[in-house]
């Protein structure tokens, strides 16, 4: 209804293109490389206040809506909270709420039974709206609204070229390979080496969680992660799977699967063999469509923030492609939406000074200061979990207070910091807590 609404009557609802920054008194052309979460958000936050944009991407809106899917993208509240204040929320109302997470480890001992199992709702709920929804429709909206789309295949020689004619350039291109200009920061990475299989199967006519919907995590101890939670595809609600394999081990199934109903078929004999309780869900699962899955894997790593040109010219990188993560703790939109909103205010802020490297470097660390957090805690769930870890997420199936601490981390890492790393706070907050809910 609201995309309907902003569609008739978008033109008079667009945001003023008259400069609204203060400090600056002419028009500043900024280039941007990459057409996803990150790069878009930006892209029309600048326009909104009246900067000149060039959006370059290697996928037309068409070949994103018709082409797989690419993610899970489930963002909690303050991340879809950076897009409601850019008035670009257009599925809020049609998009299935996540309203809270659970989570359940099967029992090593005895097959089909769980060790335990807990769920806590969400202060304020997440939402996954299909990149294949979102991407193009935000691309049309940023060319409806004044900016400038190139279709291109972006390397060294393009990006000089938008370093000759544009006042900043940066690279928002994900995973592509051309991000790999960016030196690894081998200080910050600490993988050398994908630590998941991944996969996503996108289905209709599973049942409901109840009594409220949620992000179902189920941690198979030496077998790896499955998790699964509603979402907005292109024909309507849905739900994902994602399977998160340990390399080598039973879930590292996916090699030669490549038709859709070969892909459905392997999930849900995965789910069958160790999750019956995720399997009574599943009686009756369909794909969403035959682009509705997708497997691979990919090393996380941290990369430099700043890309010399052979010109002396500096290409500056924003969200995967300078911070990617697994994918197991469902961070990286959100960090996406998150580095865009700190990068438009830097920018803003800089008014009619220039982008040095230097205001790069200052702005990326601005960026780091958060994500380190969401960083070390993902990594810290794909290595064998500390003994406090399990203490902690067994004492929560006993304790509501505990459950809703870590459900709500999600929404925002830092919150896991001390008590996440450290044994001693780890035991300070279970006793806390626990004789709280006594
Ligand atoms: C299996 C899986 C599940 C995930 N689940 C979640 C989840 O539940 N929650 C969550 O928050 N995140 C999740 N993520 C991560 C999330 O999808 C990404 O972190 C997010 O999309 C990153 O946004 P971005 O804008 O940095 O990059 P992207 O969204 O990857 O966008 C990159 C853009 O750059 C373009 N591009 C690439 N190379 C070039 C080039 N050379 N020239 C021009 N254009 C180029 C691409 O076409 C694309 O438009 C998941 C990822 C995977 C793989």
């Amino acid at each position: 209804m609201k995309r309907l609404f902003h569609s008739l009557f978008g033109a008079r609802l667009a945001p003023q293109s008259q400069p609204s920054h203060s400090r600056r008194t002419t028009m500043r052309r900024i280039a941007i490389v990459g057409a996803g979460q990150a790069g878009l958000q930006l892209a029309l936050g600048l326009l909104a206040k009246g900067y000149q944009v060039t959006l370059t991407t290697n996928r037309t809106a068409e070949e994103v809506r018709n082409g797989k899917v690419m993610s899970s993208q489930c963002m909690f509240h303050s991340a879809l909270q950076t897009e409601r204040d850019l008035g670009l929320n257009f599925w809020e109302d049609e998009c299935p709420a996540v309203e809270g997470i659970g989570l359940t480890v099967p029992h090593p001992e005895r097959p089909g039974e769980r060790l335990f199992s807990w769920s806590a709702r969400l202060e304020r709920y997440a939402q996954s709206v299909d990149q294949r929804v979102k991407m193009p429709v935000w691309m049309e909206e940023f060319q409806r609204r004044g900016g400038e789309l190139v279709i291109q295949d972006v390397g060294l020689e393009e990006l000089e070229r938008l370093s000759a004619s544009h006042d900043l350039v940066l690279l928002a291109a994900g995973k592509g390979e051309i991000v790999n200009l960016f030196p690894r920061d081998t200080a910050r990475t600490r993988f050398q080496q994908p630590q998941r299989a991944l996969a996503l199967t996108y289905v209709k006519g599973m049942a409901p969680m109840s009594p409220f919907s949620r992000v179902a995590f189920n941690l198979i101890p030496g077998v790896g992660e499955y998790f699964v939670f509603p979402c907005l595809t292109t024909s309507g609600p849905c739900e994902i799977m994602v399977f998160e394999g340990i390399p080598g081990g039973p879930m590292d199934c996916w090699q030669g699967v490549t038709a859709p109903e070969q892909h459905l078929e392997k999930s849900l004999e995965i789910v069958r063999r160790y999750l019956p309780w995720e399997a009574e869900r599943c009686q009756s699962l369909e794909l969403t469509d035959d682009k509705g899955f997708l497997s691979g894997r990919f090393t996380p790593m941290v990369r430099k923030p700043v890309l010399e040109l052979p010109s002396g010219r500096h290409v500056f990188g924003m969200a995967d492609a300078l911070v990617v993560n697994d994918p197991i703790t469902g961070q990286g939109s959100n960090n996406a939406a998150k580095c865009s909103r700190v990068y438009l205010d830097a920018i803003l802020a800089q008014g009619d000074q220039p982008f040095t490297s230097g205001w790069m470097h200052q702005t990326f660390e601005r960026y780091w200061d958060y994500a380190q957090h969401v960083v070390s805690w993902t990594n810290s769930m794909l290595l064998p979990p500390a003994p406090h870890l399990l203490e902690l997420l067994g004492a929560a199936s006993q304790s509501r207070a505990l459950a809703s601490v870590i459900t709500n981390g999600f929404d925002d890492p830092r919150r896991f910091a001390p008590w996440w790393f450290d044994a001693a706070s780890c035991q300070d907050l279970i006793h806390k807590l626990s004789r709280q809910a006594a």
